[in-house]
């Protein structure tokens, strides 16, 4: 079974608390607060890993934690940050926030993805020391970690996408120009999971080759086998669509050259307007006629033509030669940027849960929400855009409505989660 869609969830580790602790020693009296602060949660990492090329792990095992910081303890220590969880996925894998669709990574270089962020510890007593409060019996405790649900989406990385109907030969193609081996025989659906093969040109250089599973007309409605290939020659800089020269099924290959791109165009207006190359391919069956009305065809529609035996191999060799030349002038491989969090659904999270809670010590007024953390990460403090959709959250939260009861001053310093600011009404 070639898999490659899967929805799972993945929790990030908590912080660890942070410690109430006192300084003891042996004849010192009053010994000073020395509460340590808790570690950092594990984050949830992706990383592209070779060695896979589905995604069928991730149809039997569906949640993934990172675990949690360790707790802060006396005498100033720290509690010991847990381990990353890292999750390897095959090259190509696109992650989504299964709520919004919005895109959070395409796994396909080699940097790691952090997909969720493990919580901060909290701070211990020994922060909370100050010249009036000397024995602050209190510490903080740690953050959550962030927790999503997920989409993996597998889009294969290929250079090179073989399009066609059923039969016309495009296993046949990839297993003689590479050393990829997909099954071959004489009945549609042969290929039922994307091959990839390394095409190589010289010493120098190669490229990767797709051998998509034959797309059928209505494929791109989701009918039949096809539909959900399409994802995978997304990516693909150039097509050689395959075609059946000889119309041994009594198939048209003018016809079916139609079909194809209609099929491409459905799923994708992008998609279709990739450059292709046309092979004509079982040319070892087709009479002259049957060629040239096909050379014909490819000269109207502006496309270079090759004709090929792909069982014989004649042909091949200078098909390959035209792509390689094809592909030097045309742009990488396309990656998905990852999309930004909006500020609705930061706020739409963040609202749903605005508990908070302020203290005031020496005159400095400390907020505790834990859902701020998230945006706090993406405030910019020198944007002043940034800073204004703060105040708004601030504001919408009921924060600013609590200061300013607890009787907060201009100038008066508020602290967020560490983040110090003068309050300006
Ligand atoms: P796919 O469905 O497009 O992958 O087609 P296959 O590569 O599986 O080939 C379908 C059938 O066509 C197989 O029986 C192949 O042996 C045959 N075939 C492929 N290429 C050629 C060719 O160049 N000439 C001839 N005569 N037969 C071919
Ligand atoms: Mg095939």
């Amino acid at each position: 079974m070639f898999v490659d869609k899967a929805k799972i969830r993945v929790k990030a580790g908590r912080g660890g608390d942070g410690a109430v602790s006192f300084h003891r020693e042996k004849y010192v009296a009053a010994g000073g607060p020395d509460g340590g602060n808790g570690g950092k949660g594990g984050d949830v990492i992706f990383v592209a890993d070779d060695n896979f090329s589905s995604l069928i792990d991730f149809k039997y095992k569906k949640k993934y934690a990172a675990k949690d910081g360790e707790d802060g303890s006396g005498k100033r220590c720290t509690g010991k940050s847990a381990e990353d969880l890292i999750i390897k996925v095959p090259r190509g894998t696109v992650v989504r926030d299964a709520e919004t669709g919005r895109i959070m990574a395409d796994v396909s270089d080699d940097e790691p993805k952090i997909i969720a962020h493990g919580g901060r510890g909290g701070r211990g007593n020994c922060n909370f020391a100050t010249s009036t409060r000397q024995i602050p019996r209190f510490a903080k405790p740690g953050y959550p970690g962030e927790e999503y649900q997920i989409t993996l989406e597998l889009k294969l990385i290929a250079d090179v996408g073989l399009v066609g109907f059923p039969n016309v030969g495009k296993s046949t193609l990839i297993s003689a120009v590479s050393a990829a081996k997909p099954k071959i025989a004489n009945y549609h659906f042969t290929t039922l999971t994307p091959v990839l093969g390394v095409v190589r040109i010289d010493d120098e250089r190669s490229f990767v080759m797709a051998d998509i599973p034959g797309l059928i007309e209505g494929a791109s409605e989701g009918l039949g086998l096809g539909h959900e290939f399409l994802r995978h020659v997304e990516r693909c800089r150039l097509i050689v669509h395959v075609l059946d020269v000889s119309g041994i099924e009594g198939r048209d290959p003018i016809e079916d050259f139609k079909l194809i791109n209609k099929e491409l165009k459905n799923f994708s207006e992008e998609l279709s307007e990739r450059p292709q190359i046309i092979a004509a391919n079982k040319s070892d069956m087709a009479s002259p006629e049957q060629i040239e009305r096909l050379k014909e065809f490819a000269k109207e529609q502006g496309m270079q033509f090759y004709v090929i035996s792909a069982a014989t191999t004649a042909g091949t060799k200078e098909l390959i030669g035209a792509v390689a030349a094809e592909l030097e002038k045309l742009p990488p491989v396309k990656a998905f940027e990852a999309e930004p969090v909006t500020a609705e659904e930061l706020e739409r999270k963040a609202l749903s849960k605005t508990e908070f809670e302020i203290e005031v010590q020496d005159g400095v007024y400390y907020v505790d929400a834990k859902w701020l953390e998230p945006i706090m990460r993406t405030i910019n403090v020198d944007d002043y855009s940034s800073l204004q959709y703060f105040q708004q959250v601030l504001k919408r939260s009921g924060i600013i409505a609590k200061l300013e009861n607890m009787g907060i001053k201009e100038g008066d310093t508020v602290n967020i989660l560490d983040f110090e600011f003068d309050y300006i009404r």
